[in-house]
C-alpha cells in the first residue's frame, strides 16, 4: 500500500490519487472538520516518488488527482509533476488548491505548473460575501478569492468553485448574490454545489448547539439556489454532485440538486428548483421534509 489522500472530489473517484501535502495549512474555517487531526506538512519528494511508483502498478486509470487541501505550496511539486506524467501519462492531473495561495503566488510559478501538465484547480469559494467568509472563518476575501480564481485561468487551468449553500444562515440572499457577483467575474469552468451539512467537532457545530447559528433552513436553501442562478451570467457548468444537497420525504429521495450548461439551461434549472419548492413547501407543511443535517445526524448518510 501506500499514502493517499483522504479526500477527493466526487469527480475524481476514478482518478489516482497521490498525496503531495497532509492536512490543510489554515485549518480554520468554521464548518470544516477535514483535516483536524492532521498537522500540515509538506511530504518529502522521495515519499511522493515511491507512492507514485506503488500506485503504478495498482491503478489503471487516465486521471490523477493530488491531495490534501493546499498543494501549490509544495517546493517540487514540478518535480512531483514530471515523474506523474512519465508514470502515469495521464489526460488530466486536478488538485485542490487554496486560493489564498494562489492569490499570492507569481503568475510565471502558475504558468510553469500548468505546463507541467496540472489540469485543473478546485477552489473552496464557499461564499462571495465578505460577511459570510467572515463569519466562517475561510481567511480570504471576495477580491483574493476573484483573482485567484482569474489567474488560474490566465495560467490555463480549468477552474472549479465550491459554493457552500446554506451556509448564511439568514443572509441567504445577499450570500446568493455576492457569491453571483463573485463567479462571474472569476468565470470558472464549472460550479459545485455543497449543502452546509453541519458535522461534530467544528466551530460552527459548537455556535449551532449555544444558538449562535442557524443554517438556512431547506425551503429558503432552495430560494437561495434560485437566487444564485438567476444571477449567474458567466458560461459554465453547474453540478450538484454530492448528497448534501438532496432532500428527502418518508417515502425517499425528492430533490437530488440541479445542473446543466449555463446560461443554455439556466430556464430549465430554474423550473426544476420551482418545482422542488412547491413539493418542499407541501412537505415541510407536514413536517414530512429532510435535509442532509437531518439525514447525517441519524446515520442515513455519510459525509
Ligand atoms: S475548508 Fe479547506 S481551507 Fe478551510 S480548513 Fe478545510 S481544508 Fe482548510
Amino acid at each position: 500500500m501506500y499514502e493517499y489522500p483522504p479526500y477527493r472530489p466526487p469527480s475524481e473517484a476514478h482518478s489516482v490519487l497521490i498525496r503531495v501535502t497532509r492536512g490543510c495549512p489554515w485549518n480554520r474555517c468554521a464548518f470544516c472538520g477535514m483535516y483536524k487531526d492532521t498537522r500540515f506538512e509538506i511530504r518529502p519528494l522521495d515519499e511522493i516518488k515511491a507512492d507514485i511508483e506503488v500506485a503504478r502498478r495498482i491503478y489503471h486509470a487516465r486521471t490523477v488527482f493530488l491531495g490534501d487541501s493546499d498543494n501549490l505550496v509544495h517546493p517540487q511539486l514540478e518535480e512531483v509533476l514530471d515523474c506523474i506524467t512519465k508514470a502515469f501519462r495521464p489526460e488530466r492531473i486536478t488538485s485542490y488548491a487554496r486560493a489564498k495561495t494562489v492569490a499570492e503566488m507569481p503568475m510565471e510559478r502558475l504558468s510553469i505548473l500548468r505546463q507541467k501538465e496540472l489540469t485543473r484547480l478546485h477552489f473552496g469559494l464557499e461564499s462571495g460575501d465578505r460577511e459570510v467568509l467572515d463569519e466562517i472563518k475561510k481567511g480570504i476575501t471576495p477580491e483574493e478569492a476573484i483573482r485567484a480564481g482569474k489567474k488560474a485561468k490566465k495560467a490555463g487551468f480549468e477552474v472549479s468553485e465550491y459554493v457552500i449553500v446554506g451556509i448564511g444562515g439568514e443572509r441567504w440572499r445577499e450570500h446568493a448574490e455576492n457569491t453571483a457577483k463573485a463567479l462571474n467575474k472569476i468565470k470558472p469552468d464549472f460550479i459545485r454545489l455543497r449543502t452546509i451539512t453541519v458535522v461534530p467537532g467544528t466551530l460552527l457545530h459548537w455556535r449551532m448547539k449555544k444558538g449562535l447559528f442557524r443554517p438556512t433552513p431547506p425551503l429558503e436553501r432552495l430560494k437561495e439556489v434560485i437566487a444564485l442562478v438567476e444571477n449567474l451570467n458567466c458560461e459554465t457548468w453547474l453540478f450538484s454532485d454530492h448528497v448534501s444537497n438532496y432532500l428527502w420525504s418518508d417515502a425517499g429521495v425528492i430533490f437530488s440538486g440541479v445542473g446543466g450548461r449555463l446560461p443554455d439551461d439556466k430556464q430549465k434549472i430554474l423550473e426544476e428548483l420551482e418545482d422542488a419548492l412547491r413539493i418542499a413547501e407541501h412537505l415541510s407543511q407536514s413536517g414530512k421534509l429532510y435535509d442532509s443535517n437531518h439525514m447525517f445526524a441519524r446515520g442515513f448518510i455519510m459525509l
